[in-house]
């Protein structure tokens, strides 16, 4: 493929409206580009309108290397605050503007486009590239965790994440819960409160014990890369009327964990307040788990990383830095598969644009990764 076409696919895939949704499109669109270049592939219906797709080059034996990269964007907010509209591709001074252009179209789009020239080079790779381009990442990383349950993640050797990593690759992350508490109390008069039970003075306990013990967590572990737990009441809502003892109120919080203390365990220690607190006072908490993400770490100086860190020296003349981040991906569900595998996050863009307005990705930089993805696959697949 020629510099233009690499861009205009590019283009092409940022320009279908895949917020939260509707990655059908995309995957439709990945079918019939990989079929033209004489690549299989399969959709993985997630649900209407949502569907995954797998697609592989190379021989049955040999290793495994996964190329994943996810087809859903995150809600653009107000478009008037765009310098250009979210779903039009615009390039301007060797920039491409657009919602996922960074986070992570382009990666997702790199890894295609490389596989697609591996192919037409009839390169020969002992074993094979598989591609997993999944559904709802940004929501709960919904087809990573449907294509891992379907076991497509269970022969892999080694998996490269393509999300925008700027100059660094990622080879540990945090896991993220969110959770919900809610109070049911009793109504009665503001004046009586005796008659009644008051659901946001428990809500009220509750925040104030978690944020003691989750400090306390905090104090006591630490992970060299990614430091330490991190806990937050984030969302709060309750009662109805002024002058009325509210019988009901609710509360959301997230906790970014870290390996050291993880995510059965601080569930666990949320459960055990509730518990105690449901004991010793006349309240109704309950809670509920609406996500839940492990941490994930791989070695350092495991072969992928290794190959990728030589190949970006050669090709760019720039060492990268092997780092652990906060957020979360997909490799939080594909790690759950029956074997280990090395995993790397390696992928073009500034982690820093996504979710933002005005997101773009430097052409070059996107341009300079298909070539990595190639010569990387091919020294792992030697
Ligand atoms: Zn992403």
């Amino acid at each position: 493929m020629n510099k233009e076409e690499k861009i205009k696919v590019l283009q092409d895939i940022v320009k279908i409206k895949s917020v939260n949704g509707n990655e059908l499109e995309v995957a439709e669109y990945i079918k019939k580009l990989l079929n033209e270049h004489g690549i299989k592939s399969e959709l993985i219906e997630y649900s209407e309108g949502r569907s995954s797709l797998v697609a592989e080059i190379g021989e049955d034996n040999g290793k495994v290397l996964g190329f994943t990269g996810h087809m859903d964007v995150v809600d653009v907010g107000d478009e008037a605050d765009w310098k250009y509209p979210p779903f039009e591709a615009h390039i301007n001074d060797g920039k491409l503007y657009g919602r996922g252009s960074t986070d992570m179209k382009s990666g997702l789009t790199a890894m295609i486009i490389s596989m697609i020239e591996l192919k037409d080079e009839d390169v020969k790779l002992n074993g094979k590239i598989r591609l997993l381009a999944t559904v709802g990442e940004e929501i709960g990383e919904l087809g990573s965790e449907q294509l891992t349950e379907k076991g497509y993640a269970d022969d892999l050797s080694a998996l490269i994440i393509g999300e925008p990593a700027g100059t660094s690759i990622v080879y540990t992350h945090k896991g993220s819960i969110n959770y919900r508490v809610k109070s049911t109390g009793k109504e009665a008069h503001s004046s009586a409160p005796a008659q009644g039970i008051n659901a946001i003075n428990y809500i009220s306990e509750f925040i104030n014990i978690v944020n003691k013990e989750m400090n306390k967590i905090a104090e006591k572990y630490n992970n060299e890369e990614l430091g330490r737990t991190i806990h937050n009441v984030t969302v709060i809502r309750g009662g109805n009327q002024v002058n009325t003892i509210p019988s009901e109120a609710e509360l959301q919080g997230n906790i970014r964990t870290i390996p050291e203390f993880d995510n059965d365990k601080a569930i666990n220690l949320i459960a055990e307040i509730i518990k105690n607190l449901n004991e010793e006072k006349d309240c109704k908490l309950e809670l509920t788990i609406d996500f839940n993400k492990i941490p994930v770490e791989t070695y350092k100086d495991s072969e992928i990383i290794n190959i990728i860190q030589d190949t970006w020296l050669e090709n760019n003349k720039e060492k990268l830095s092997v780092i652990g981040i906060s957020g979360t991906t997909d490799a939080a569900e594909f790690t759950k598969s029956k074997n280990k595998f090395d995993f790397a996050v390696f992928g073009p863009g500034e982690p820093m644009l996504a979710h933002k307005v005005d997101e773009y990705v430097e052409i070059d930089n996107y341009l300079d990764i298909i070539e990595a993805y190639k010569k990387i696959a091919k020294r792992y697949l030697s």
